[in-house]
């Protein structure tokens, strides 16, 4: 990532409110802490009822993935060439799981190459193509499937995944052929609701019986919910506890061993995008130097993150009575605006600091250069608050 904008003199600052102190950066920055990122990963390490895998278009960070690693994370999902690499070049041993249904001929030689052995699929002709270029043994197909959205912030599962029926067509095929048949889905980002995965869960079942296959592993994919909303934390130990409950009800003795692949739930917390003020409106509106085309891409599909916090330049924070502003993003594109309306410190004034807590997913990830912004840095923190 870009470290053009800030003098390096340090590796590790203490938390936001140093870095606005000390550095007051005129261009977004994203702060990483990775004794927050080992917390929740082990959460998830000692709370899911199965392995713990990590989605990594979430954000690919080279410092994030390394402290997943070290925190014990022994899998990622990946979904093209440049992420399998990437995994093989910081995490040699790790389990990769090809978990894009859709593939190149050229995509799926190079995952051989590189000693891939678990996809995904949701269809015939992509399971043929599989079945062309990949040896059974040893090798995991899982057939993808998905149901109408429940519970998500937003219907991100919704491009792929086949019927019920389909998936049990496929189940059936990459079993008769040699290789370990699984199963897999995505119940959508940012699922508040546990409800989400139990009706997945069961229809694996019905999927299961329908093929007359006993899955190997049933992957519940991403979709855990970061704090994005001050109010509703994620309960992550409920949509453990229901994971595992509804599996061994469906399943019993036969149940397949889980899986989980989170990119959110894992790497959103971890992170807080510090932006700032480049001017304001008489009528209360805010433009700052990160929007839509930047760090906050996501939030006109999902909502606003509205765990906000404003600081003057020296670090104090703003105490005013918060009131609804709009907030623009720097670029000249009338899209570069946040939904609705934010809640605000009436005291916001111009130069100030705005921090987005919980912006570590689908933000750097996705930060572009459009109109000549987005040039983002990243500095690693002790903590967050
Ligand atoms: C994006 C993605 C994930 C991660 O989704 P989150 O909602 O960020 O947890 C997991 N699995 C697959 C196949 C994905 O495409």
């Amino acid at each position: 990532m870009r470290m053009n904008d800030v003098p390096e003199t340090r590796t590790v600052w203490q938390n936001p409110v140093e870095v606005i102190r000390a550095l007051k950066p005129e261009h977004p920055v994203m702060v990483f802490a990775p004794s927050v990122l080992e917390g929740i990963a082990r959460t998830y390490l000692q709370g899911f009822p199965g392995m713990v895998t990590y989605a990594v278009k979430a954000n690919p960070d080279e410092s994030l993935i390394r402290a997943l690693v070290g925190a014990g994370i022994k899998g990622f999902d990946v979904a093209s060439p440049f992420e399998i690499d990437l995994i093989g070049r910081l995490a040699p041993g790790a389990a990769r799981h090809y978990h894009n249904p859709i593939r190149s001929q050229a995509e799926i030689a190079h995952a051989v190459r590189a000693g891939v052995t678990a996809w995904s699929v949701d269809c015939h002709s992509e399971l043929q193509k599989l079945f062309d270029a990949v040896p059974p043994e040893g090798c995991e197909i899982s057939a993808r499937f998905k149901l109408p959205v429940l519970g998500a912030a937003y219907d991100f599962g919704s491009k792929f995944g086949a019927s019920p029926e389909v998936t049990a067509e496929l189940l059936k095929a990459a079993a008769e052929r040699g290789y370990t048949p699984s199963l897999t889905f995505h119940p959508g980002t940012q699922c508040t609701d546990p409800a989400a995965w139990e009706t997945y869960i069961r229809i694996a079942g019905e999927i299961c019986d329908a093929a007359g296959v006993r899955a190997q592993r049933l992957n519940v994919g991403g979709g855990f919910p970061s704090h994005r909303v001050i109010g509703i934390e994620p309960d992550r130990q409920a949509i453990f506890a229901l994971i595992a409950e509804v599996t061994a009800q469906v399943f019993g003795e036969n149940a397949p061993e889980l899986v989980c692949e989170p990119g959110r739930g894992l790497c959103a917390d971890a992170f807080a995008l510090i932006t700032r003020v480049r001017g304001l409106r008489p009528d209360g509106s805010v433009f700052l130097n990160d929007g839509t085309y930047g760090g906050l891409s996501e939030l006109p599909l999902i909502g606003n993150i509205d765990r906000i916090q404003v600081f003057t330049p020296e670090g104090a924070p703003r105490r005013g009575d918060p009131h609804g502003h709009v907030i623009f993003g720097p670029t000249c594109d009338s899209v570069d605006r946040l939904p609705g309306e934010v809640a605000l410190p009436d005291d916001i004034a111009d130069g100030d600091f705005v921090v987005f807590h919980s912006a570590g997913a689908y933000s750097s990830a996705t930060n572009t250069r459009f109109n000549g912004f987005g040039q983002m840095s990243q500095l690693t923190v002790k903590e967050l608050e």
